[in-house]
């Protein structure tokens, strides 16, 4: 029987039958997968602790009746938070790898505007799914379409908190944009401006 070994983040837990756990895994080399860990909820799991929600961990398993997770070693946490960890589990597409978003968590530097835009929903000039009108700057997760500030808060609260991610940096237009980004990078005043040149 073939094993695969691949390193992956926990992205959530279900229970299955009494004992057993089923776990959705973002892994390196497979992308989204779900896998069973046999007797994962007995109080003397050796797996469970490595397979929590959030852990980056080198998984093993197997094809056999369904993907089986036979080991589990905990790295470190990885730094999302377990909101963005259900919402990964949620977009993500089965089976897929996903290298960019992969390289982005295991980097610490994940955004979801970065990782919708790897996914084919580029975030920049999305307009409201709903209005048509105003600045899509919520992806709501089963429509697969963006919303804006007014229409979101149409939707029941219960869906804004479970299926909608939201994008925290506003969107503006691209003008406004490479002008707040030159006024960043050029030196506050002239005399740090002066101050490296001298340095150098
Ligand atoms: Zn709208």
């Amino acid at each position: 029987m073939q094993e695969y070994v691949t390193a992956a983040v926990s992205l959530r837990k279900y229970s299955q039958g009494d004992l057993d756990g089923r776990y959705i895994l973002f892994t390196e080399r497979f992308g989204r997968m779900a896998g069973k860990a046999k007797s994962s909820r007995k109080i003397t799991s050796k797996l469970a602790p490595h397979l929590e929600p959030g852990t980056l961990l080198k998984v093993r398993f197997v094809e056999a009746h369904g993907t089986q997770i036979i080991d589990a070693l905990k790295e470190r946490n990885a730094d999302l938070s377990l909101r963005d960890l259900d919402h990964l589990a949620m977009v993500l597409p089965e089976g897929q790898p996903e290298p960019e978003i992969w390289r982005m968590v295991i980097e610490g530097r994940f955004s979801w505007r970065a990782a919708l835009a790897v996914l084919g929903w580029d975030p920049e000039d999305a307009v409201c799914g709903a209005c048509g009108v105003r600045q899509g700057a919520f992806f709501y997760i089963p429509r697969q379409d963006f919303f804006c500030a007014i229409c979101v808060r149409k939707l029941p609260s219960i869906t804004r908190q479970n299926a909608v991610l939201s994008l925290h940096v506003p969107l503006q237009p691209e003008r406004h944009m490479d002008e707040q980004g030159k006024s960043q990078s050029s030196p506050r005043s002239p005399i740090e401006g002066r101050g490296t040149e001298a340095g150098s």
